[in-house]
């Protein structure tokens, strides 16, 4: 790329057309913003001699991505994107996340990198800029051809990256740029991506041995809380021990009972426990753990250290075996993710499945694909469930044209049980979480998640209108062939999940 320092001569010899511009993109831009690109400017002096910083165009966890323009040699002016990630992160971090851009990216809609600054701490990776919808903007407004060509070309991506053995890790619609009029996709964002054991990003590798202990959320700090539940206040112990109370003061005390106790009035706990470890590790230490395969934390158990393994990710779009810590995780992580992408879209509803936690999500998917097919599923990749209830798989043609509004009766959907309305303590609210309320309403524009929240009931268009809106964009022509990907993207076992490479090959795709 030939990047030319702008001069400042340069700017103001262009005139009133960039004048305006930049006056009607101050409006818009606020005061918070523009401090910030002062800051970004003040940090690496450097970027301000190749760029105009304009906006900020995005925000996460670990980078603020703003929007860029320079002037190329040729006199033109282009426009990026410049990812400054946080000053906190790894060195090697950084440097994986770049290589996987130079080296994967720039072509089958893997969005390359053309440049990168440093100075001491702060870096800043530049890419082509890709202006792009957010999906859950469009959601409503997407024809069924839309989202066969959207999932086509994430399946390319995810083929080329996992081609090169990188796990990215974090597919969801932010992650998956889409420009709707020009057609036009990229995968962004290798900021938490792994290499599989063969993998050719030479950085990945050295990752493995710099992965940290994962950050502890809700639910596992109440089931693998590294410290026993009596000793400490901390509330997450609490919260343990909340549920432990509920447990004991329960009819019965025959461990063979338990699982059902908290069955009748709808919530759902589930736990997770390796198939293979916990039971003899319990007699190792002298003690037999009474809640293996129930749905209950005993004190042995709340004792144990937390299992570590790698669970990046924003919980609802994590597959089983990340959720339930598998240590062998591959590329097939991805594929569940876009299949949770396609079931959204199908579904006309984003975000799906919104879980706060890993047991929460875990219940979700149960929720959708069976508690007995996730429960077999976890046993061949060595992981024990325990789930309440028995949840049935649903058909997913159902699903879909339930949430969309195309089938009239929610019941033919296996509702979901009804969230318990008494949540008093901590625990009864946890399970609230985890047991959304199913109300499937119609909607046209973008539904919120079903296993969100209660939705409120939406007042219904005449059904005339809603039939002719939406066979407009073929949604009364949904063919086979999409449900059978989708059902063989959320195979609940990575080792029968179909590969990106195979879904290329879907008949779904066969014109293509
Ligand atoms: P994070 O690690 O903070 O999530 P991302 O790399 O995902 O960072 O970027 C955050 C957001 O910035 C994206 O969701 C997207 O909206 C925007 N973005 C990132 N890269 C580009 C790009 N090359 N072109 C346009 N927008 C981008
Ligand atoms: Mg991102
Ligand atoms: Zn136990």
């Amino acid at each position: 790329m030939e990047l030319s320092p702008l001069c400042t001569d340069s700017i103001s010899t262009e005139g009133c057309v960039i004048k305006q511009d930049r006056g009607q993109r101050k409006s818009k831009v606020s005061r918070d913003v523009e401090t910030e690109i002062e800051n970004l400017n003040k940090a690496i002096p450097q970027l301000a001699k190749v760029f105009r910083i304009i906006d900020k165009i995005g925000e996460g966890t670990f980078s603020s991505v703003f929007l860029g323009e320079a002037q190329m040699h040729d006199g033109r002016r282009e426009m990026f994107a410049l990812k400054h990630l946080i000053p906190t992160s790894h060195p090697t971090r950084i440097a994986a996340e770049l290589q996987c851009l130079t080296v994967a990216g720039g072509e089958e809609s893997v969005m390359g990198a053309t440049y990168c600054f440093r100075k001491e701490d702060h870096v800043v990776i530049v890419m082509p800029y890709m202006e792009h919808q957010a999906i859950v903007d469009i959601i409503g407004s997407l024809t069924f051809e839309e989202v066969r060509l959207y999932i086509y070309h994430l399946m390319k991506a995810l083929k080329h990256v996992h081609q090169f053995g990188i796990i990215h890790r974090d597919i969801k619609p932010n992650n998956f740029l889409f420009n709707r009029k020009s057609k036009m996709y990229a995968l962004v964002d290798f900021g938490l991506a792994q290499g599989t054991a063969d993998t050719q990003i030479e950085l990945l590798k050295d990752l493995s041995g710099l992965r940290k202990q994962p950050r502890p959320v809700f639910g596992e700090r109440n089931l693998n809380s590294c410290t026993p539940a009596a000793a400490t206040t901390k509330p997450a112990a609490i919260k343990a021990e909340t549920l432990i109370q509920l447990v004991k003061s329960s009819k019965t005390e025959d461990p063979a009972n338990r699982k059902y106790t908290a069955a009748g009035r709808g919530p759902l706990p589930v736990r997770t426990q390796s198939s293979t470890q916990k039971p003899q590790r319990a007699v190792q230490q002298g003690h037999t753990c009474n809640c293996y395969q129930t749905d209950r934390v005993c004190n042995i158990c709340m004792s144990r250290k937390q299992q570590v393994a790698p669970r990046a990710g924003t919980p609802g779009f994590r597959a089983p075996e990340v959720l339930t810590k598998c240590p062998n995780q591959g590329t097939a992580i991805d594929v569940w993710s876009a299949g949770v992408i396609l079931l959204s879209l199908l579904s006309g509803r984003y975000p799906f499945f919104k879980a706060s936690d890993d047991l929460i999500a875990l219940t979700q998917i149960m929720t959708i694909r069976g508690s007995r097919e996730t429960i077999q599923a976890a046993k061949a990749f060595g992981k024990s469930v325990a789930c309440s209830r028995d949840l049935p798989r649903q058909d997913l043609r159902t699903l879909c044209e339930t949430l969309r509004g195309r089938r009239p009766s929610p019941d033919e959907v296996t509702p979901l049980p009804e969230a318990n309305k008494d949540s008093s303590t901590a625990c009864h609210h946890n399970i609230q979480d985890a047991t959304p309320t199913h109300r499937p309403s119609v909607q046209h524009g973008a539904g919120e998640s079903p296993l969100s929240s209660t939705l409120p009931e939406e007042p219904r268009d005449s059904e005339t209108d809603c039939k002719v809106e939406v066979d407009e964009r073929g949604w009364d022509r949904v063919p086979d062939e999409a449900y059978h990907l989708l059902d063989r993207l959320l195979d609940l076992n990575p080792a029968t999940r179909i590969t990106a490479a195979q879904a290329l090959q879907h008949p779904l795709f066969k014109d293509l």
